[in-house]
C-alpha cells in the first residue's frame, strides 16, 4: 500500500495516534513513493530470504520488504509506534515487530532464531544518530548476512563507500571495505522525508565478503593501527602511529621499512594491503 507515502494519509494516521516526531530518535519518515520499492528490490532478498529491518517508523519500507521476502523482522525502539504499526501492517502476515534498541539487542541470536537456514539481508532507513556505530556493529559482529542496504545521509554514504587510497577514506571506510564491497545505489533528496532533514541522503549496499579483504596476523591490532593512522590524518604515519599507539618513533619507522611503506605517507594514501602489511609488521612490537 503506497498510501503510507502519501502525506495526507501519514498526517491523518499520526494525528489519530497522537504521534509527534522525535528528533533525537532520528525520525524522518519516507514519503517519496518510489524509494521503498526500489530499496526492497535492490536489497537482493527473494521469497526464501529473511530481512532484518531497523526502525520501521510507520512501516512504509517494511510493507515493501514483506512483498519481496519470505519473512521480515523489524526492530523498533519507539513504543509509541507499535499501535500505528499494528494498524498499517495488519495484512502483512510475514512481518514481526521486535521492540528494542538495535544497538543493544543480541542480533546474532535474533537472526538464528528468526531466520534458521535462510539467507538474510538487512535493509533500513537508518536513524542518522547511530549510522556509523550501528553499521560498524553489524559488520564487526560478523553476522551471517549477505547484504546490508541502508539509507544514510549523503556525506556518510560518501565516507562509508570511499575506497582506501582516496581522500575521503577514513577509519570507517577502511573497516567497511575490509568486511564488504560497498556501492552507492541511488540518491534521495531531502524533500522525500517528513519532516525534511537539512541534508540529502543516499542508499548504499554493502555486499558482505565471504572472507575479509585481506588476511591478517592480528585483526584487533589492524583496527588499532587504522584508528591511530586516521585519528591524526594530517600527520605523517610516523607521527600519527607513534602518538596513537604510544610506541617510540623508531619502532614505527622500523615497521614502515619492513612493510615497504614511506613513514612520511599519510593514512589516506595507503591501500588496504599496505595498511595490512604495516599492521603485520607492528605485530611483534605491540
Ligand atoms: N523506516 C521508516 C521510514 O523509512 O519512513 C522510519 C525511518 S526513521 C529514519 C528511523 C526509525 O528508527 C524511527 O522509526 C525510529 O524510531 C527508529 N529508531 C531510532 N533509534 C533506534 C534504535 N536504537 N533501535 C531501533 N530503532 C530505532
Amino acid at each position: 500500500m503506497s498510501e503510507l507515502s502519501n502525506i495526507a494519509v501519514v498526517r491523518n494516521l499520526l494525528e489519530k495516534h497522537g504521534f509527534h516526531f522525535s528528533k533525537s530518535l532520528g525520525q524522518n519518515f519516507l514519503i517519496n513513493p518510489s524509494v521503498c520499492p526500489k530499496m526492497a528490490e535492490q536489497c537482493g532478498a527473494g521469497k526464501e530470504w529473511g530481512v532484518l529491518e531497523i526502525g520501521p517508523g510507520i512501516g512504509v519500507l517494511t510493507m515493501e520488504l514483506s512483498k519481496v521476502a519470505g519473512k521480515v523482522v523489524s526492530i523498533e525502539l519507539d513504543q509509541r509506534l507499535f499501535p500505528v504499526l499494528e494498524e498499517t501492517l495488519s495484512e502483512c502476515s510475514n512481518v514481526k515487530i521486535l521492540p528494542g534498541d538495535a544497538m543493544r539487542l543480541d542480533l546474532k541470536e535474533i537472526l538464528e532464531k528468526e531466520f534458521p537456514g535462510m539467507p538474510v539481508a538487512i535493509c533500513a532507513n537508518l536513524p542518522y544518530y547511530i549510522t556509523s556505530p550501528l553499521i560498524m556493529r553489524l559488520l564487526e559482529e560478523k553476522l551471517p548476512v549477505q547484504t546490508i542496504t541502508v539509507m544514510v545521509q549523503k556525506e556518510a554514504a560518501e565516507r562509508l563507500c570511499a575506497p582506501p587510497g582516496s581522500r575521503a577514506c577514513g577509519a570507517v571506510s577502511m573497516a567497511v571495505q575490509y568486511y564488504a564491497r560497498p556501492e552507492v545505489l541511488f540518491s534521495v533528496s531531502r524533500g522525500s522525508f517528513m519532516p525534511a532533514p537539512n541534508v540529502d541522503s543516499a542508499v548504499i549496499r554493502l555486499n558482505i565478503r565471504k572472507e575479509p579483504a585481506v588476511s591478517l596476523k592480528d585483526e584487533k591490532l589492524f583496527f588499532k593501527v587504522v584508528k591511530a593512522a586516521f585519528g591524526q590524518r594530517r600527520k605523517t604515519l610516523g607521527n600519527s602511529l607513534s602518538a596513537g599507539l604510544s610506541l617510540p618513533k623508531e619502532q614505527i619507522l622500523a615497521a614502515c621499512e619492513e612493510a615497504k611503506i614511506a613513514p612520511t605517507a599519510r593514512a589516506e594514501q595507503l591501500t588496504m594491503e599496505e595498511m595490512a602489511r604495516l599492521a603485520d609488521s607492528l605485530c611483534r612490537d605491540t
